[in-house]
């Protein structure tokens, strides 16, 4: 066990009340003023015109999202290669095809450039990918101007997987507003949490109207049970919701402790020669810094990796992570078409995420600081 988590629940202390309200109310259901609440709350962060559907999860977020955007047995699905499975599973839960797009080295999201390569390629192979979903990764936003011109020239839609971006914005507008259809995750280690949960995001009423009906079993507007599709029990209990409403009143400064972490590794970390932190490239992107991560180069560090720095960490009680996976490195997915230059490779073996909750101390940051220096000292 660690004394220090990489991403800790952080609660605001109102969520009781509301969860209490459901109690009182004895609307302990899938619907509900919680529900809708959060819902409200959600939407009101937003702004814009996006609306908000909350389930039982992100990854039942996304499924819902393909299914709307028409995703069907053997198309071509276009997906940032550097995620977590969760991104790609529902793709092939609806019998797709995921075709894996590596990264840029700015923002560590899908390249551009090779998307642009995929979907040409895909094209003349006879099979336009249906959707393409890009990531912003650890809150950090994606080259979104860039990915959205290529989905207008080749008429694709959008999917925004926004799980690790609430909070964080793009040229001034918050990340989640950016798909035709986008997705958050409220699961345990995310800025804000419900335990387990998520929101399909979308400024399509369409789309809203059908991620509803298909998330409660999609049922027809008849005074008895009628079904002419079928649907999922994805919705989201209305007392989970009431923990939203409650992580909710707090998001902006969560928001800001990230942030506030992330600034301390970059000052703490900057004079060592070989240690890098991960940073925005400039003032159109804001991350919420989800998670602060540093690249290792051990030719620069005597030798010290990121492997053995995890482990001296986990010695000291102190949690710290390699980055993702890669989804072409995974047994699951190898058989995949994968487009790239192996960026996501290298930054997977090179890269550590550091512990970056919103409750993380002064004191723990300068230990976390510490052990990392003493590590890398040389003498
Ligand atoms: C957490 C996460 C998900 C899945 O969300 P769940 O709520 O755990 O189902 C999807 N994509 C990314 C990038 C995530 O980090």
């Amino acid at each position: 066990m660690y004394r220090i988590w990489i991403s800790p629940p952080h609660l605001s202390g109102k969520e009781m009340e509301y969860i209490a309200d459901a109690f009182r109310k004895n609307w302990i259901t899938t619907q509900g003023d919680n529900v809708t609440g959060f819902e409200q709350d959600i939407q009101s962060y937003l702004g814009e015109t996006t609306e908000a559907v909350v389930v039982n999860s992100g990854t039942s977020a996304l499924h819902l999202a393909l299914m709307l955007l028409d995703v069907k047995k053997n198309d071509n699905v276009i997906c940032q290669d550097f995620t977590f499975a969760a991104t790609v599973n529902p793709i092939v839960y609806l019998g797709a095809k995921p075709v894996l797009v590596d990264s840029e080295k700015q923002t560590w999201n899908i390249s551009p450039a090779f998307l642009e390569k995929a979907v040409q390629d895909c094209i003349q192979k006879g099979k336009k990918p249906k959707v393409i979903i890009w990531v912003n990764l650890y809150g950090m936003p994606a080259q979104i101007r860039e990915i959205r011109e290529i989905a207008q020239k080749y008429d694709i839609a959008l999917l925004e997987d926004a799980a690790e971006s609430f909070g964080s914005s793009y040229q001034g507008k918050k990340c989640g507003t950016f798909g035709d259809i986008s997705v958050f995750s409220f699961n345990g280690n995310k800025i804000i949490t419900t335990s387990g949960g998520g929101a399909l995001l979308s400024a399509d009423k369409n789309h809203i109207r059908k991620a509803r009906s298909l998330a409660s079993q999609a049922r027809d507007e008849a005074h008895w049970y009628q079904h002419s599709r079928i649907g999922y029990n994805y919705g989201m209990s209305n007392i989970i919701a009431g923990i939203g409403r409650g992580q909710m009143t707090a998001l902006e400064d969560r928001v800001e402790a990230r942030r506030h972490n992330h600034r301390f590794y970059k000052e703490a970390f900057a004079g060592i020669a070989g240690v890098t932190v991960h940073q925005e490239p400039d003032k159109h992107y804001l991350s919420n810094h989800w998670l602060s991560c540093l690249l290792i180069e051990p030719e620069l560090t005597g030798g010290i990796d990121c492997g053995i720095l995890r482990e001296k960490l986990t010695e000291a009680g102190i949690e710290a992570r390699f980055l993702w996976k890669p989804m072409h490195l995974q047994p699951v997915f190898k058989k995949c078409p994968f487009y790239g230059d192996g960026t996501s490779e290298n930054l997977f073996r090179k890269g550590l995420c550091l512990p970056s909750g919103s409750n993380l101390t002064e004191k723990e940051r300068n230990e976390i600081a510490q052990v990392i220096k003493n590590i890398l000292s040389r003498e």
